[in-house]
């Protein structure tokens, strides 16, 4: 296996028309391992082909583990995706802010509006169909990573254009909330992808 060099904005091939994967080969096989991989390396938990310079409808998704009473992860509770073709034919209509990073924006962090609940259909990296409902966070990541495929980035869907922040604006503002409110902050998972 071997690790990808990741694109960042404004590189083309992140707006560009991604193509569906119809060959389900060996070299279709490594990219998904390189992917997984480079993901994993970045500690992120997404990556879609165009962010590894491949205009193609593919993603790799790793889910938020569950974690224990002391915070620590719990083994087996993290769920690895690989979607192909993907569409998301179903909605809720409640949606909730939330903050999401981005491999191909290193830096920053936004808000940005999503569903609470999707149903997604594709295939797997052997072709065969799925169909699955995801909610909350997973939600929030599938609808990152699709929107990737279709050369949007959460850029695109701010709830509102001062609300980008760099990660260390993003610290300040919460020590300065912990300071005023003097009572521990809830951490906001944050997709990092
Ligand atoms: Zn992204």
């Amino acid at each position: 296996m071997s690790k990808l060099s990741i694109v960042a904005i404004p590189d083309e091939v992140l707006r560009a028309k991604t193509r569906p994967v119809t060959k389900f080969d060996a070299e279709l096989q490594q990219l998904i391992d390189d992917m997984i991989e480079t993901m994993r390396e970045a500690n992120g938990v997404g990556l879609a082909a165009p962010q590894i310079g491949r205009p193609l409808k593919l993603a790799v998704i790793e889910t938020l583990p569950e974690e224990d009473d002391d915070g620590n992860e719990i083994d087996g509770t993290r769920d690895l995706f690989v979607i192909i073709n993907p569409e998301i034919y179903w909605t809720t209509r409640e949606t909730t802010k939330g903050l999401e990073g981005c491999l191909s924006i290193p830096g920053y962090l936004g808000e940005v509006e999503r569903a609470d609940s999707i149903r997604v259909r594709g295939l797997d990296r052997h072709g065969r169909k799925f169909r699955q409902r995801f909610d909350d966070w997973d939600a929030r990541i599938f609808q990152h990573e699709i929107d990737h495929l279709n050369g949007v980035l959460y850029i695109d869907k701010l709830t509102g254009p001062d609300n980008i922040w760099t990660e260390e604006e993003f610290e300040q503002m919460r020590e300065e909330r912990q300071k005023l409110k003097d009572q521990p902050q809830e951490h906001d998972p944050v997709v990092g992808d």
